[in-house]
C-alpha cells in the first residue's frame, strides 16, 4: 500500500476505534508534500511525506493522525500569534502527546516530545520552554542549522526537508491556517469538533478526561462576555437577586410575578480610550450591551474617557447602542466617576468600565452603585468592584 492508502486505512480504522479523532480526521484533505519532512497540518490539509508515513507502524500512524487532529482541535494553526514557529510546534506537541499518551491512542512515534514539566496548554508550555532555553542560554532551534548548504537546488531541497522534519517533529507539526478569515476557520474547527463529540459520545467512545478540555474548547471566548451578562443579572437586577434570596429564606410575601425581572433602570458604560483597547473587543462589547436588551429594559449612558471625559451619549431603552469613541493617550478613571456624580441624576443599576487597567487613578471611595471592570490585557487589581477579564 502506498502512503495515501495507508493514511486512508488509518482514518477508517480510527472512525471505529477513536471516533473523536477519526471523525475530525475525515475533514482533513490528504496532500502528499515531500518537503514537510514528516507531516503537518494547516487545519484544512494533512500534508505528508510518503517515505515517512510508510516507515511508521500501524499504531504509530494512528497516533500521528490523532496528533494532527489535535493540533487543529486545539486551534494551534490559529493561535500562534507571531510566536516562534519551531518553539510553537514543540510546545504544542508536548500538550498533545501528553493527552494522547494518557488515552492510549496508538503508539507515539520514536522521538515524540512527551512529559517533563510541559503538560499544559501550548501557550503555557511555550513560555516555560522559552524561559528554560534562556536559562540554559541555548540559542533557539533552527537558527544555527539553517546556515549550512541550502544553496544548491538538490541539496537545498534535502536540507529544507530535514529542517521541516525537525520543525514538525516525528508526530507531525502545525503550520498557520491559510484561511484568510480566522472566524470562519474557527467556526469550521468548532463544527467538526461538535460533530465528532456527538458521534463519539453516541458510540460510548469518548476518551476519559476529555470533557474539561472540550468544554474549554467549545466556548472559551464566549465565556468572558457571558460573565458580563451574568454580572448584570446577579448584581444590577436587584429584583431578581432579592427574589432569589427570599426564595432561599422561605420569605413568603414576595410571590413569583410580583417583581418584574426585565426592568433594570439605568446602566452606565465607560470606555477607556487611551488607545490600548482594540476595536474588535469594542465591537463585541457593544454587541454584548445590545444583547442585554433582549433580557432587560434599560437606559444606557456610554462615555469615553482618557484623562478627561471626551464624550457621553445617552441611549433610551429602544435605541440601539452605538459606540463613537473619542480621545487618545493617557488614562484616568476619576473623571468618569465624577461625571456620573455630577451629571446623571437617575439611580444607577450598574457601571461597567471597559479598560486595560493601565492606570492607578481610582476614586478614593467606592461609588454607591455596583461597578464591573471589563479588563483587556490580564490585569485585575482594583480597589473596588468586580473584574471580568476579556480575552
Ligand atoms: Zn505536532
Amino acid at each position: 500500500m502506498n502512503a495515501r492508502q495507508l493514511l486512508e486505512q488509518t482514518r477508517t480504522r480510527m472512525l471505529a476505534d477513536f471516533p473523536l479523532y477519526g471523525v475530525q480526521a475525515m475533514h482533513l484533505e490528504l496532500v502528499e508534500k515531500e518537503s514537510v519532512g514528516t507531516a503537518s497540518t494547516d487545519g484544512k490539509h494533512l500534508f505528508y511525506n510518503s517515505g515517512f508515513i510508510v516507515s511508521l507502524s500501524r499504531p504509530e500512524r494512528i497516533f500521528l493522525v490523532a496528533h494532527a487532529v489535535m493540533h487543529v482541535m486545539l486551534k494551534h494553526h490559529l493561535r500562534r500569534n507571531g510566536r516562534d514557529i519551531d518553539d510553537w510546534n514543540e510546545a504544542g506537541d508536548y500538550s498533545i502527546n501528553w493527552i494522547l499518551y494518557n488515552q492510549r491512542v496508538g503508539t507515539m512515534p520514536t522521538g515524540g516530545l512527551l512529559g517533563g514539566s510541559y503538560t499544559d496548554a501550548a501557550e503555557v508550555n511555550y513560555s516555560r520552554l522559552h524561559y528554560n532555553k534562556q536559562e540554559q542560554n541555548e540559542p533557539g532551534d533552527g537558527g544555527q542549522e539553517q546556515s549550512g548548504g541550502d544553496s544548491g537546488s538538490g541539496e537545498g531541497k534535502k536540507s529544507e526537508q530535514q529542517q521541516n522534519a525537525k520543525r514538525y517533529g516525528s508526530c507531525g507539526g502545525v503550520m498557520d491556517s491559510a484561511e484568510p478569515d480566522p472566524a470562519k476557520a474557527e467556526a469550521e474547527v468548532q463544527a467538526n469538533l461538535m460533530e465528532a463529540v456527538q458521534i463519539a459520545t453516541k458510540a460510548g467512545k469518548m476518551p476519559g478526561g476529555m470533557e474539561r478540555v472540550i468544554k474549554e474548547l467549545v466556548a472559551p471566548e464566549a465565556d468572558c462576555w457571558d460573565l458580563i451578562s451574568e454580572w448584570v443579572s446577579d448584581t444590577c437586577d436587584t429584583d431578581r437577586s432579592y427574589a432569589r434570596i427570599s426564595n432561599r429564606s422561605t420569605d413568603e410575601y414576595l410571590l413569583p410575578g410580583d417583581y418584574s425581572d426585565d426592568e433594570l433602570g439605568t446602566l452606565v458604560a465607560f470606555i477607556d480610550t487611551s488607545g490600548s483597547i482594540n476595536s474588535a473587543a469594542l465591537k463585541k462589547f457593544a454587541a454584548k450591551l445590545n444583547g442585554l436588551r433582549q433580557l432587560y429594559e434599560f437606559n444606557c449612558y456610554v462615555g469615553y474617557c482618557d484623562t478627561r471625559v471626551g464624550r457621553v451619549d445617552y441611549f433610551g431603552r429602544d435605541e440601539e447602542i452605538v459606540f463613537r469613541p473619542v480621545g487618545g493617550g493617557g488614562t484616568r478613571f476619576t473623571p468618569a466617576f465624577d461625571y456620573v456624580d455630577k451629571e446623571i441624576s437617575e439611580d444607577i443599576a450598574g457601571f461597567i468600565y471597559f479598560t486595560d487597567l493601565c492606570c492607578s487613578d481610582f476614586p478614593s471611595m467606592a461609588p454607591r452603585y455596583p461597578v464591573l471592570w471589563a479588563v483587556t490585557g490580564g490585569r485585575n487589581k482594583v480597589p473596588f468592584g468586580d473584574v471580568v477579564n476579556i480575552k
